[in-house]
């Protein structure tokens, strides 16, 4: 048995928000602007097709662990009924996505690894590949205080 890992090992978290179709994304960007008005988190612009291991278009949300006791709270009970990823950034991409990861409402089934195309595939250890995470680069700058409501 491994020792226990421990949480200083998470650099950073994403949370996916995926949508399917028009009414969808509608909604991934009414949530895409009421996070950036409460968080200060970085917004990446949505993927519109669904990529690697990812089951449908998407919004990545990166947020440093600090927000994490605010953000996630606020995007369970706001999450406009779309599915959201919610997974830990460490040196193992492959694990951080699929067996560290939790879900804010219906899980969606993601892509195995072995079912993607060698360069698409999620590696173990991002040190062994000579590669790091990327820090959270914040690109929001909020307005109003967190934890307004859903408004
Ligand atoms: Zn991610």
């Amino acid at each position: 048995m491994h020792p226990p890992r421990s949480i200083r090992d998470i650099e950073n978290w994403h949370a996916h928000i995926y949508y399917d179709g028009a009414e969808q994304r509608a909604a991934m960007l009414a949530l895409r602007a009421r996070i950036a008005e409460r968080f200060a988190v970085q917004l990446v612009e949505p993927i519109e097709t669904s990529t690697g291991t990812h089951p449908l278009p998407m919004l990545v949300v990166a947020f440093n662990p600090d927000l994490f006791d605010r953000l996630v709270p606020w995007l369970m009970l706001n999450r406009m009924g779309l599915s959201i990823l919610l997974h830990p950034n460490t040196d193992n991409p492959l694990h951080d996505h699929v067996s560290q990861a939790a879900w804010i409402g219906p899980q969606l089934r993601m892509k195995p690894n072995e079912e993607l195309p060698e360069e698409r595939r999620q590696v173990t250890s991002l040190k062994a590949v000579g590669r790091a995470q990327p820090a959270v680069k914040i690109n929001t700058t909020p307005t109003m205080a967190e934890d307004v409501g859903a408004g």
